[in-house]
């Protein structure tokens, strides 16, 4: 898919202002720091579009962005950051919910997980609620610049290993590095096709 336009709509945290209409949407969620704003700029071929934080846990809202003019791709906050106060991570726990609950227009949720660590509780935990609400998912490996091959295809069996405990098959997966620019193209064919059908 190439890429024509990529427009900020909106940010809000209540799961009943996001835009209207019948768009297909994309969301796109992952622990905080796990490079979800490189990669959203990467698949965007903006620097900018979202804002890539130093300080983790800052956008704490729902982002709206129109990508040619036909779909939805859908920034929400990270998760699982230490700093983030218990109340803070109440409101967040709640409209997220409320976002994957009633979203009607939402396709597919992308799960991003940083390649280099084995698997994560607050990640797994993530997986298994969206699974048991029935909201498609897949999971987007984040900075395989930082690992040899080898070293990502053992952290990628390792998550199967423990999916496979309740799941009847893999998860679809990415593996991507927004450094390198590398796995954007399957992401956006991905989305394409699932616009398409
Ligand atoms: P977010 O908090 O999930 O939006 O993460 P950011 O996109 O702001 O990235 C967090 C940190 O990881 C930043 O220091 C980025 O430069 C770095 N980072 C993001 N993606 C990659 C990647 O593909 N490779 C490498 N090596 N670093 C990355």
């Amino acid at each position: 898919m190439l890429i024509k336009s990529a427009e900020f709509v909106m940010s809000n945290s209540d799961v009943a202002k996001c835009p209207k209409g019948t768009l297909p949407e994309y969301a796109f969620i992952g622990r905080s720091n796990v490079g979800k704003s490189s990669l959203i700029n990467m698949l965007t071929n903006r620097k900018s579009l979202a804002k890539t934080s130093g300080r983790p846990g800052k956008t704490q809202l729902i982002n709206h962005f129109l990508i040619n003019k036909n779909w939805h791709l859908v920034d929400l906050p990270g998760y699982g950051y230490a700093r983030v106060s218990k109340s803070s991570k109440k409101t967040f726990q709640k409209f997220i919910t409320q976002y994957f609950s009633f979203r009607q227009q939402l396709v597919t949720a992308f799960v991003l997980v940083d390649i280099r660590h084995t698997p994560q509780p607050i990640d797994l935990e993530f997986m298994q609620w969206l699974g048991e609400n029935g909201i498609p998912f897949s999971i987007i490996f984040t900075k395989a610049d930082k690992l040899k091959p080898n070293a990502i295809n053992n952290h990628i069996e390792a998550y199967k290993n423990i999916l496979l405990e309740t799941w009847e098959e893999m998860p679809n997966h990415f593996i991507t590095s927004s450094s390198k620019n590398t796995g954007k193209e399957e992401v956006l064919h991905y989305i394409d096709n699932l616009n398409t059908n």
